[in-house]
């Protein structure tokens, strides 16, 4: 029921806007408003924090069928998860009743800040600092490639609080709300794909946080970022999913309809065996999202091992299959006249953020040959 709704509300309400938000690059504020409206922003919250339940599966299936006609709308979704995991999983019960509620409902906006200009895949390796002064903690540094920093109110930021440490237990997590002064926004990159999602660079000047704003322990934040690509991660293959799904049914319609030699392309062989291979490939990293999130959801022992795997083939999966759509459409595939350019730019992101996909290699043999 829950993904027929969210569905029906994505082919009505966000398909007409898709092409326009990857056009212009804004973000979709009224997408944000309609996801909050339909309680699909409280999907990822404890009902106890005004959400609703905050299973995986059905977050997952809910970035899915957004993803599947705008990929930058499915990830306002997995942000607000991914940055709220933190707090939901490590944060103190003042926090939970301070923060959840309103993300729950989609009053506000939050980011997840780990990565740096040096520290993208070695994220252990963050400079910017946290400084207990009193009963504060002072913030200086600066954040790279933060997906919605730009419009967030509320960031969740990985700094060093011990710079002597070893290297994992040398980052704390912090919320940070920004409004605070020192925090400024320095600039939107202009991208590739998933344009409407702002990924801001920010800076922190003498930020200055109470040490009630402390996520778990000092020390601890390499751990709470881990755990929480545990649940994010498979966020990001339900969008790969998603946005792999709507090329197959692009191409599907085209087939159909495209006549060349006479015939609807659809009946030569060789483009049907292009379709063939694109829903079967879908629909095994779809399966494999699901059976991830079961087990992630009933707390598996080896829940990285799941978010990484469904990561990796659903990333890879998009990226495939998108780009099979545009060969199905041929010169038509390469305009935006139809949304499979679009879809073959968004899914490359995919690949990339939440750890890339040979990170997501390096995870699952971990798991498999242990931590040297
Ligand atoms: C649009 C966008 C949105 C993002 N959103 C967020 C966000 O909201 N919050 C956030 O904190 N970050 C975010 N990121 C950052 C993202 O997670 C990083 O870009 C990513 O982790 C890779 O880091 P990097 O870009 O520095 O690449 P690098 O780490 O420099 O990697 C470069 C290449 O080297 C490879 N590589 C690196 N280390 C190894 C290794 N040990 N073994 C094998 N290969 C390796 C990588 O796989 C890659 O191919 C976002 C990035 C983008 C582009």
């Amino acid at each position: 029921m829950l993904r027929d709704a969210v569905r029906v509300l994505a082919d009505e309400r966000i398909a007409p806007r898709a092409a326009e938000i990857d056009r212009t690059a804004e973000f979709p504020q009224d997408v944000k408003d309609l996801l909050a409206e339909h309680d699909i922003l409280a999907l990822p919250f404890a009902t106890e924090y005004g959400g609703l339940g905050g299973e995986l599966l059905n977050v997952c299936l809910a970035i899915e069928q957004i993803s599947r006609v705008c990929a930058t709308s499915g990830l306002i979704l997995a942000v607000q998860e991914l940055a709220a995991i933190p707090i939901a999983l490590f944060g103190t019960t003042e926090q939970k009743q301070e923060w959840l509620p309103e993300l729950a409902a989609g009053r506000k906006l939050i980011a997840f800040a780990l990565t740096e200009a040096e520290a993208g895949s070695d994220a252990a390796s963050a400079r910017t600092t946290a400084k207990k002064d009193g009963d504060d903690y002072v913030i200086n540094g600066s954040k790279r490639f933060i997906s919605q920093g730009s419009v967030a109110d509320v960031l969740t930021v990985f700094a060093v609080t011990d710079v002597e440490a070893d290297r994992h237990d040398r980052l704390s997590c912090f919320i940070v709300d920004t409004s605070t002064p020192g925090f400024k926004v320095e600039r939107v990159e202009h991208k590739m794909g998933i344009r409407g999602s702002p990924t801001a660079e920010l800076s922190f000047t003498n930020v200055r946080v109470p040490k009630s704003n402390l996520i778990g322990e000092e020390g601890q934040g390499f751990t709470i970022a881990m755990r929480t690509f545990d649940r994010s991660r498979p966020g990001i293959a339900a969008q790969a999913v998603g946005i792999a799904q709507g090329a197959l049914e692009t191409a599907t319609r085209y087939a159909k309809e495209r006549k060349q030699f006479g015939r609807a392309i659809g009946e030569f062989q060789m483009i049907q065996g292009l379709l063939a291979d694109m829903d079967a490939q879908t629909e095994a990293a779809r399966q494999l999202l699901y059976k991830a999130c079961i087990e992630i959801d009933a707390g598996a022992a080896d829940a990285s091992r799941w978010a990484a795997l469904c990561k990796l083939v659903a990333g890879d999966t998009a990226m495939r299959v998108t780009t099979d759509a545009v060969q199905v459409l041929g010169g038509y595939g390469y305009i935006d006249e139809f949304p499979v350019e679009r879809m073959m730019r968004d899914a490359k992101i995919t690949q990339l953020y939440e750890g890339t996909q040979q990170i997501q290699r390096l995870v699952i043999a971990r798991s498999l040959l242990g931590r040297s």
